[in-house]
């Protein structure tokens, strides 16, 4: 059934309509979640939403997401890339692996080269390193069982890895700068005000 914004908490007087900040999509394989804003909606991909006045996390449909978050083209993005991201976890084994002068499977792909290494039997262990002038390396927590469990393993660990990188660029990043017009008056050839 198609997700509207009729019935339950939009019904209920007092509950927030809007400012809420949605942290992440979740996929859950399969629409078995109720959504918890219209509790109608039965959802696969989960808007998780959180209020600054309202005690918990709500996970949401697509719809009712985007109405409170006042953003619904950002709510189909973000759940848009949760289906690429289903699409291409499934894809992942399916890969084109290389296979190193050593004899390691490997991948390069998103910015990374994503080797899986066998440390004995049993015993795999996935590596992954950020190429560019940084060649951060990342090792697989723990050890894993297959060759294939290292390289499922080694996807959300690239995923992750991601996400950091671009939080902290945008953290680094300077603010963005005015539109021109805005603030400063542009200035003509010699710094005159022009008009
Ligand atoms: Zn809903």
């Amino acid at each position: 059934m198609s997700e509207t914004t009729s019935g339950g908490k939009w019904r209920e007087p007092g509950f927030p309509r809007n400012g809420w900040t949605c942290g992440d999509v979740q996929d859950l394989e399969e629409p078995q979640h109720t959504c918890e804003v219209c509790e109608s909606a039965s959802v696969r991909y989960v808007h998780w939403l959180t209020h600054s006045n309202y005690p918990q996390q709500l996970g949401a449909g697509c719809v009712c997401a985007g109405h409170l978050t006042e953003d619904p083209v950002g709510a189909r993005d973000r759940e848009k890339s949760a289906i690429n991201i289903t699409k291409r976890r499934a894809n992942w084994l399916k890969r084109k692996w290389r296979i190193s002068a050593k004899g390691h499977h490997f991948l390069n792909t998103d910015g990374y080269n994503v080797v899986v290494f066998s440390k004995g039997p049993s015993r795999y262990a996935y590596r992954i390193i950020r190429k560019d002038e940084s060649d951060a390396v990342t090792w697989s927590p723990r050890e894993l069982a297959t060759e294939e469990a290292a390289k499922l393993a080694a996807f959300p660990a690239m995923l992750a890895l991601k996400v950091r990188e671009r939080a902290a660029r945008a953290a680094a990043a300077p603010p963005s700068p005015l539109p021109f017009g805005y603030g400063a008056f542009p200035r003509g050839p010699g710094g005159s005000r022009r008009t």
